[in-house]
């Protein structure tokens, strides 16, 4: 949890997991994106693409406004309760809403249900 209450360093290590410190856009790969003002947003170089991106996408964070720290709590909580987590413990753990913590665990289970 204190290695992970930054969300600087969460998406940090999110970005070394995925591209091991070299982002590729994810709609063309190209190799030298470029990053944005506010620290988390690459944008690809190639004339014919320009899109923006951060590491989340086309992850179970993307989309969402909770902090990847929540997200890395939960996911830590959820795989260390061996018999399950309800959303109402998540809930409280958490500190959010029983809705967000149902919306986590539904985006979790997914997740884990496919193979690869
Ligand atoms: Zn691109």
């Amino acid at each position: 949890m204190s290695r992970f209450s930054d969300e600087n360093l969460c998406r940090q290590y999110m970005e070394q997991l995925r591209w091991n410190g070299h982002p590729v856009c994810p709609y063309c790969n190209e190799q030298k994106p470029y990053k944005l003002k506010d620290g988390k947003t690459y944008r690809c170089r190639s004339k014919t693409c320009r899109k923006d991106f951060t590491v989340t996408i086309g992850t179970i964070f993307d989309n969402t406004k909770l902090p990847l720290s929540t997200w890395f709590a939960s996911l830590y909580m959820v795989t260390h309760h061996e018999q399950g987590i309800s959303s109402l413990r998540l809930s409280r753990d958490l500190g959010v809403t029983q809705k967000t913590a149902w919306f986590v665990l539904h985006r979790i289970r997914h997740i884990v249900s496919e193979e690869d």
